[in-house]
């Protein structure tokens, strides 16, 4: 494969961009090797600055359900454009996606757009500890929210109540008050609850989980976890910045049949361009700035570029429900044929898959949560993502991240993509 462009690009990034990226994964620093930079993509493929074809599997990290440049997203964006980029002052189309939020997602009864799904997430902890008039939180492991200070904390070594920061520059003081909980284990909950009563302000999840690779939730733990922060008026927070119009129409609140107190979303919501929302219980949501005293603001918040886009995209998942049987039909498909390749080389691998999220795990142990998914051989990932991408199929470039089907991947992409897997594990086992 010839990447001579993409090399010479990321030479001279690397000069002028910290690790010659603007967002750190896109550096393939844990596969190895330099990434590809792309010029454009169509559907479901990208095309790199050496003409290289992908079949991409990371659809911008998720917001691409509908694969690149759907006619009906550009075209709202083209009729956007002709009005103006950006006002300043409210205009109808934020009305309209908030109303339309709220129908489609019935938790949420107010919603506030902001920029990115970092934002959100920031914003709607914010929201809940000024609800609550407390100041603690509690995550899970391997949950990612952004990169908001008060999410870059890890459990510390053995006490399972005592989070450290995962980054230079967050403080000890942050750390403090962000408690670090085991996913898909309600005790670890229900302990740091109880040596922390009545200080905790919100819980803070990915319902299913996408940024340890894909992890679903496991019996009742979503139920629970709800009951549990409706005993101790705790406000429970589903992250769906990932799951949210991906899983279904409502998110994974809706799959899984469990109401978050707040929910916060981005990605798909923005249809391709930079777009975050919170949102949840009327009496929690007008605590938000200027209704109420948690001061909230964003300058380009409600960008009708951003909220044109975003609003296609959920009015076509509005006016097309067999979208998730479109989705969930070329999952299975491609499940099943790597399934059976995995089978016929001799392996156990881990294949984890919630709707058209799908992680393949080099692991011997079913991934439950954060301790099972670093078990995975991830030097054996990095030579699988190579065989993969020299066969034109781009997938995360790490192993904790969950690969992106889309409704317009076709038959032919997924046979091409389920024998490149053949091919990639025969290469690297
Ligand atoms: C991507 C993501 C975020 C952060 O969103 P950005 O738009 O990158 O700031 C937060 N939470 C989850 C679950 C995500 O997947």
């Amino acid at each position: 494969m010839n990447i001579k462009k993409s090399e010479q690009l990321f030479e001279q990034a690397k000069k002028f961009i910290p690790g010659g990226v603007n967002s750190p994964v896109r550096a393939f620093k844990s596969v190895g090797g330099n990434p590809v930079f792309m010029a454009r993509g169509n559907g479901s493929k990208m095309y790199d600055v050496d003409g290289n074809e992908y079949i991409d599997y990371i659809g911008s990290w998720g917001p691409h359900l509908f694969g690149h440049n759907p006619s009906f997203i550009i075209d709202a964006l083209k009729h956007a454009i002709d009005n103006g980029t950006s006002f300043g002052a409210p205009t109808e189309i934020e009305v309209k996606m908030a109303q339309l939020i709220t129908e489609l997602v019935p938790s949420i009864e107010m919603v506030r757009m902001v920029n990115s799904g970092t934002e959100a997430t920031m914003s709607a902890i914010r929201a809940a500890r000024g609800y609550t008039g407390k100041e603690k939180i509690i995550k899970f492991e391997g949950c990612y929210h952004g990169h908001g200070d008060f999410f870059l904390i890890k459990a510390g070594s053995g006490a399972l109540t005592f989070g450290v920061p995962t980054s230079p520059g967050v403080t000890k003081g942050n750390a403090a008050d962000t408690l670090v909980a085991d996913f898909n284990n309600i005790e670890s909950v229900k302990k740091i609850i109880e040596q922390n009563k009545n200080e905790i302000a919100a819980v803070i999840i990915e319902p299913v989980v996408g940024n340890m690779g894909t992890v679903a939730p496991q019996n009742n733990f979503l139920t629970e976890l709800r009951n549990v922060c409706s005993e101790e008026k705790i406000v429970l927070i589903f992250d769906e910045v990932m799951t949210g119009f991906r899983l279904s129409k409502g998110g994974a609140q809706e799959l899984y049949g469990v109401k978050p107190d707040l929910s916060t979303f981005g990605k798909i919501i923005g249809g391709g361009l930079p777009v975050g929302a919170y949102g949840g219980k009327k009496e929690i949501m007008e605590m938000v700035s200027p209704s109420g005293p948690v001061y909230q603001a964003g300058t380009l918040s409600g960008n009708p570029l951003a909220m044109n886009a975003g609003f296609a995209a959920l009015a076509y998942i509005k006016n097309h429900p067999e979208v998730y049987q479109t989705l969930e039909e070329n999952s299975v498909y491609l499940e099943n044929g790597f399934k059976d390749g995995i089978k016929s080389l001799g392996k156990k691998f881990q294949l984890n898959r919630v709707g058209s999220m799908m992680t393949l795990f080099f692991a011997e142990e079913t991934v439950t949560d954060y301790n099972s998914a670093v078990k995975s051989d991830t030097k054996l990932y990095g030579k699988y993502f190579h065989e993969m991408l020299n066969r034109g199929i781009y997938f995360p470039p790490a192993q904790f991240e969950a690969l992106f089907v889309s409704t317009v991947h076709t038959k032919e992409d997924l046979d091409k993509t389920i024998s490149a897997n053949y091919e990639a594990l025969k290469a690297v086992l």
